[in-house]
């Protein structure tokens, strides 16, 4: 079968393209929320003038791609291609498309488009665009031959960089890089909440980082591994007396998980000036008890992915410190059993699917 998905222009300037540019691309294509995806042959069309298109070779599978496809944030848009840890190489390139050449290896993550000239974009913090495009909601992903984005957010791999490991880099990877680059220090104390797909990544940046790592896990069996990843101390999330004992000791906390905790006890582990900074989706309202901000001077933030220089910044410190993330690979023709293992919880910690069209 073949369909239109709605290309979602990110750029004002689109230059209608030869027509032997266009691709077309075998994708897999969920129909409708917590429908199996199918694969499918879907026409690109004329290829943005500031885009580049991308042959995929590995795209992670992401918790955010299951929150998606099971519409759990009541944004998605079907009919939906998935996929947005994608690594690959430009096959080709817009006429006003800047920096990227033909077979050059890249990555996209959780952003594909932004506007390029409001204050954010050009403050350098494009992902916080107020037209900022996702990539799996009204754009096509990754799951895919081929991927197209608009060329700023199409990221360069470092040489020395693992690719086939790297795609987990580019959304959850930089969403708890971006909070150690912002709020740490290597001298500091960091805890990070959750063990899962973003918390080891954050441990292992933490750990590469300097700091002083705590991680809170509520699965024991995840203790081992924590400290393996570089923890210094793992605590149990469930153990209320042994957090309690944590009393003024964190600079920053970096939650990750998207379920509810006790989370005065947790402030209540901050040190003077310390922060609480949430990048786990959690959907029940956290409520904070404004003594708990006031007496210690402290924060409570979040924030979304990164921008496409903290995703370079982030790339060039795995490979530096290689900080690589701890995967299990599906071919994409697997891509519904790879989903419902991350739907299992037991995925450890993070898939990656690799094309095989
Ligand atoms: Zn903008
Ligand atoms: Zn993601």
């Amino acid at each position: 079968m073949s369909s239109t998905l709605g290309e979602q222009p990110v750029s004002t300037q689109r230059q209608p393209r030869p027509a032997s540019i266009s691709t077309t691309n075998k994708a897999w294509v969920a129909q409708a929320a917590k429908q199996p995806m199918t694969l499918e042959t879907v026409e690109l069309g004329p290829l943005g003038a500031e885009d580049v298109e991308i042959a995929v070779e590995h795209c992670g599978l992401c918790h955010s791609d299951l929150s998606i496809l099971n519409n759990e944030w009541g944004l998605s848009q079907y009919p939906a291609i998935l996929g947005h840890e994608v690594v690959g190489r430009v096959t080709a390139v817009g006429p006003n498309a800047k920096g990227l050449k033909i077979g050059q290896r890249v990555g996209v993550g959780w952003h594909s488009g932004s506007c390029m000239h409001c204050h954010q974009c050009m403050s350098g913090s494009h992902h916080l665009c107020p037209e900022v495009q996702f990539t799996i909601v009204g754009h096509r992903g990754g799951f895919a031959s081929h991927i197209r984005t608009h060329w700023a957010w199409a990221i360069p791999l470092p040489d020395k960089l693992n690719f086939a490991e790297a795609g987990p880099l580019l959304c959850g990877g930089v969403t708890v890089f971006a909070p150690l680059a912002m709020h740490a220090k290597p001298t500091g104390r960091v805890g990070i909440i959750g063990i899962g797909g973003l918390g080891h990544m954050a441990v292992k940046f933490a750990a590469a980082y300097g700091c002083d790592v705590t991680a809170f896990t509520s699965s024991e069996s995840k203790f081992e591994e924590a400290l393996g990843f570089g923890a210094n101390h793992v605590v149990s999330s469930k153990d209320s007396a042994a957090i309690k004992k944590l009393a003024l000791r964190f600079d920053l906390l970096i939650s990750t998980v998207n379920v509810k905790l006790d989370w005065d006890t947790m402030l209540n582990t901050l040190a003077p000036n310390g922060r609480l900074h949430v990048v786990g989706a959690v959907l029940e309202p956290i409520p904070v008890a404004a003594f708990s901000l006031i007496a210690g001077q402290r924060s409570l933030s979040g924030s979304p992915a990164g921008s496409p220089v903290t995703i370079e910044t982030m790339l060039d410190f795995a490979s530096r410190h290689n900080v690589v993330p701890q995967t299990e690979h599906f071919p994409m023709s697997k891509i519904n059993e790879a989903f419902a293992w991350l739907e299992s919880g037991k995925a450890r910690y993070r898939i990656v699917l690799d094309a095989d069209f």
